[in-house]
């Protein structure tokens, strides 16, 4: 990374005016000759063939701002007030900087061959796309809408994939998402072309049959339909709008300098450290928790669906990242790492060759792939497409093609080692909602998992060995099992719990 201005802000915090890109455009233009033998430096040190670069704008809040960026091998930055310091970096250390909690944000790709967002297909196009896909494999493909975009009142579609689909069998659940933020169309071509792969090739490949047969796979493929249309039909003067378009300042009218929600900081676990309460901040929070539509809907589909695992797109930076650093260990950190390498290492890079990188989520700042583990147990792991916002249309196929690996890794892990446990009650037979333990996981997010109440199902990815699983409901006796987890595929457990005697209600005189 590389420190190539300092200073006071002369300029709006949301520069996005025309007028300023193009009193940027010279300086982005020198900037990448100034940084030739940098990149040229760089591919030397294996960083690889023609990472994209991007100035970015650093602010910086607090002193722990400055220790972060030293930390990140940034030095002689010093803090002075409202200051800012610009960088020029890959996508790779945009993210890292990001996830070491700092203000960024993007000011112009240098040296870039990509498109313009309005090259990119409208939103019109995506819907007709998808209800193509459900209209022509209806026993396969359900389409429906899960909720309605702040701004524009756009539907928010979501699919299911599998067999039977009209029925909520008793089937591993993962789900998918893309596209929560505005300038990210990778994360939503991954996500249309893993639901063309699904259907289209159901009865062709057997690998993809079994995925749909075993598998509940549940796609939301345009998580912020306001934000993506605003970038790839009137995005000119803020071609890298991040946010969805809520009416902040609540005067009827879309003011890019005012209003728009971060959706992903707008989750709630640890929502209140993240991002920004400034609302004219790209990485604004919003007023509350789950206060914006997409947000809620996205929440409510995944407290009734209760996924094992699952994807959030986005772009860029080539990485996968897991829940999480910088907070309270989650329980199951040390799987969540291991699968997050798992799945890097099938996903090569633009410099072929090479993996995704792999990297912890801050687990401060109210990100969807936190929540999901926080609230549900849910492995879900953000993977970083590609190496820019918006490629050249050639490029996607391939960085598609790369993209849905991550579902594939996922949807043969689900299946793989781990504790598929039914718990019901004993005389009854009738299925509980009770509590589940890993005892040996220890204390801490993540260690309380709920069964299903209408199964009475809890499934739990773990690797192979022996573990005391305690299981405690209502009015039940609970119990400690000591369970063997094989390898390579799920154990089965049932587990009936008695009623307890019958209490007696107390008087009080
Ligand atoms: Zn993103």
């Amino acid at each position: 990374m590389r420190r190539v201005q300092q200073g006071q802000r002369v300029i709006p915090r949301q520069a996005g005016e025309v007028g300023y890109l193009l009193r940027v455009l010279p300086l982005a233009i020198l900037l990448a000759l100034l940084s030739l033998p940098l990149v040229m430096g760089a591919r030397k040190h294996g960083r690889g063939e023609g990472a994209r670069r991007l100035l970015v704008r650093v602010y910086l809040t607090s002193p722990g701002d400055q220790q972060r960026l030293h930390q990140l091998g940034i030095e002689d930055v010093v803090l002075q007030g409202d200051q800012y310091v610009d960088l020029n970096v890959t996508g790779e250390e945009l993210l890292a900087l990001r996830q070491a909690g700092m203000e960024v944000a993007l000011v112009v790709e240098i040296d870039t061959s990509g498109t313009a967002p309005h090259d990119w297909p409208q939103l019109e196009e995506l819907e007709g796309r998808l209800e193509r896909l459900a209209a022509a494999h209806p026993e396969i493909c359900r389409k429906w809408q899960i909720g309605t975009s702040a701004y524009w009142n756009f539907p928010i579609w979501a699919l299911k994939i599998s067999d039977n689909v009209n029925v909520d069998e008793d089937e591993p659940r993962v789900l998918v998402n893309g596209g929560i933020h505005a300038r990210e169309p990778l994360s939503i071509a991954a996500c249309m072309y893993l639901a063309e792969r699904l259907c289209e090739d159901y009865l062709l490949d057997p690998k993809v049959r079994s995925w749909v047969d075993e598998l509940e796979i549940y796609i939301v493929p345009v998580l912020n339909p306001d934000g993506y249309h605003y970038v790839v039909s009137q995005g000119i003067r803020f071609p890298w709008w991040r946010k969805n378009l809520a009416d902040n300042d609540g005067d009827g009218r879309f003011n890019p300098e005012a209003d728009g929600v971060d959706l992903n900081r707008n989750f709630a676990f640890n929502w209140q450290n993240g991002g920004s309460d400034d609302p004219s901040s790209w990485f604004y929070r919003g007023p509350r928790p789950f206060s914006e539509p997409e947000t809620r809907a996205f929440r409510d589909l995944a407290l009734q669906v209760r996924p094992v695992a699952g994807i959030s797109f986005h772009s860029c930076g080539e990485a996968v990242l897991f829940p999480w650093s910088n907070y309270v260990r989650p329980v199951d950190l040390d799987l969540l790492e291991h699968m997050a390498f798992q799945m890097a290492s099938v996903l090569e890079k633009r410099a072929r060759g090479e993996s995704y990188s792999v990297m912890p989520l801050n687990g401060r700042v109210g990100q969807s792939s936190c929540w999901l583990y926080a609230a549900l147990g849910c492995f879900d792991f953000t993977v970083e497409v590609g190496d820019e916002y918006f490629p050249e249309m050639a490029r996607v196929p391939r960085l598609a093609r790369t993209a849905v690996k991550a579902a594939y890794f996922l949807f043969d892990r689900v299946r793989g080692s781990g504790l598929w446990l039914r718990v019901v009650d004993a005389v009854t037979r009738v299925p509980l909602l009770a509590e589940v333990r890993v005892l040996e996981l220890g204390e801490g997010p993540g260690a309380v998992r709920r069964t299903d109440p209408f199964l009475g199902r809890l499934r739990w990815l773990l690797d192979p060995g022996r573990y005391r699983v305690s299981v405690a409901a209502l009015n039940h006796v609970g119990v400690t099992r000591v369970v063997e987890i094989e390898p390579g595929k799920p154990t089965e457990v049932l587990v009936e719990l008695a009623p307890s005697a019958q209490t007696v209600p107390l008087g009080n005189e």
